[in-house]
């Protein structure tokens, strides 16, 4: 086949990777082809990324810019408006396409459009095809309308829906060869490193995680190999390692999903393993999550259900002391505290205890999710808008197919039930080594669970009256 004429602009998101990547394969169309990443966090709305994934991203297009060398191109990194870097580098190289892949978070759909449009418009870039790609999601939010034509707001539907409707696909392969322009840029592009984030507490995170492709490959190959079959009956477990860990790389696109899902097809575990189904059920809370972000756009500020608007939460000047002691793992709870040491020494934090801590914050301490959101969002290597909101306002009781209000979680039944020798809490709290099995998820002496649950039911007792 020909190639298309001139040169082809591929702008990275969050599809750090050469595999299954939509706008990298139309570009390869092209005779030329040029690779960049811009740094720009103002289109991000009131979400610019968070220190420990400015940790990963930094290594992780390290590792991207090595794929594509291999390809025979480079990635270049550019600092500033979006918009300016990409009208400069279309007239510097001539451009004749600009690609990108599709993201669902209400600010960058929102910046996306503008940019198409003012793109397709200017005479300036008027010869160059804009175009963008699903390499995000299995399921556009648009392909999955109820039968009225408005969303779900309850997953059990949304997941049958999306069974009957999903069709496999092979990913994409990525191209063999690509070739840079012979034409050169204005622009200065910078190194990777200088999105590392200032904080010297990130640095012990690579002690835990390998940034980027290969990283994201052996992760998935190990998941596939050692934990699917037995995920569904060790998913809860936070004492053992019986979930994918591939979080991260799913967020930063390091691998994309129709890739999990194909590894899951190649090794026989789909479409019967209990496990993998499991394991596709949660890919699709995911797809869930992204899906009600990109219908009710406010959801990363405001609670889905309107009445808990008025939900009196405490005074941030009466509950600064507490939120600082949740956040350092000092609350006396064992759960809770395992948590949130496991969040602040490795990033990440298993989902059985994100549900445990979110509900002690929000319901036993009476501390508005908003606040646990924000922490989450600078802390968590696999930080993801669509995915924090829903899983906090799940957890509030406030969300889509939430969790009911009135359902506390008590963490010292949760521990004995998915922690039943300790080990996950002795792990994390040393200071628990001398205490026996009966009695390690116990809280320490004084803190009153039960009286913090009553808080919190006559709490949600006044916003039900309104
Ligand atoms: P696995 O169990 O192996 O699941 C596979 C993949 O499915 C995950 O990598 C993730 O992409 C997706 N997934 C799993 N559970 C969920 C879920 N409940 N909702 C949406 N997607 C899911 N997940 C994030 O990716 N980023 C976040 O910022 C985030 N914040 C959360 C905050 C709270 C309060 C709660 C309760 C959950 C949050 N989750 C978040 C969802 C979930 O906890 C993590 O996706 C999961 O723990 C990641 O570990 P894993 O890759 O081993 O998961």
């Amino acid at each position: 086949m020909a190639a298309q004429a001139g040169t082809a602009i591929v702008w990275f998101r969050r599809d750090l990777r050469v595999v299954d990547h939509p706008a990298l394969v139309e570009a390869a169309t092209h005779e030329s082809v040029v690779c960049v990443y811009i740094d720009d966090p103002k289109r991000e709305g009131d979400w610019a990324t968070g220190e420990a994934s400015k940790w990963w991203l930094s290594r992780s297009l390290e590792k991207l810019d090595k794929a594509l060398r291999q390809l025979g191109v480079s990635l270049s990194i550019y600092q500033g408006s979006t918009e300016a870097v990409l009208e400069t580098l279309i007239h510097d190289h001539q451009a004749t396409g600009v690609y990108w892949n599709r993201l669902y978070e209400p600010a960058i759909v929102h910046a996306d459009k503008a940019l198409k449009a003012k793109l397709s418009s200017s005479t300036e870039t008027a010869q160059c095809v804009v175009k963008s790609f699903q390499a995000h999601v299995l399921k556009e939010p648009w392909e999955m309308l109820k039968k009225d034509q408005t969303p779900y707001l309850v997953f059990t539907p949304y997941w049958k829906h999306f069974q009957v409707t999903w069709e496999a696909s092979t990913p994409l392969q990525p191209p063999k060869k690509l070739n840079a322009p012979a034409t050169d840029t204005r622009l200065d592009s910078i190194e990777p490193q200088a999105l590392a984030p200032d904080h010297p507490w990130t640095e012990k995170l690579s002690k835990y995680w390998v940034p980027g492709i290969e990283g994201a490959a052996s992760q998935l190959a190990s998941f596939v190999d050692d934990r699917v079959a037995s995920y569904e009956t060790l998913r809860n477990r936070p004492d053992h390692a019986g979930t994918s860990a591939l979080s991260p790389y799913l967020h930063f696109g390091e691998l994309s999903v129709g890739q999990v899902v194909r590894a899951l097809e190649s090794s026989g575990e789909l479409p019967i393993g209990e496990g993998a189904l499991s394991f596709v059920r949660e890919l699709v809370w995911r797809e869930f999550s992204h899906y009600l972000m990109f219908y009710y756009p406010h959801l990363p500020d405001q609670p889905l259900k309107p009445a808990f608007e008025s939900f009196p939460w405490r005074s941030p000047d009466d509950y600064a002391s507490d939120l600082e002691t949740w956040k350092r793992g000092r609350t006396g709870v064992p759960m809770v505290d395992a948590g949130m040491r496991q969040l602040w020494e490795t990033g990440w934090m298993h989902n059985r205890v994100r549900m445990v801590v979110a509900s002690y914050l929000t319901k036993n301490l009476l501390i508005p999710w908003q606040e646990g959101a924000r922490h989450f969002w600078d802390t968590l290597v696999d930080a993801d808008l669509a995915n924090n909101t829903q899983g906090w306002q799940w957890t509030a009781g406030c969300g889509a197919d939430a969790s009911p209000y009135f359902r506390v979680f008590n963490p010292v039944l949760q521990g004995e039930k998915f922690d039943p020798r300790g080990e996950y809490v002795k792990k994390w709290c040393p200071e628990l080594q001398d205490r026996d099995s009966k009695n390690v998820h116990q809280p320490q002496e004084g803190l009153d669970l039960k009286k913090q649950r009553q808080q919190a039911l006559d709490a949600y007792a006044q916003i039900k009256k309104r």
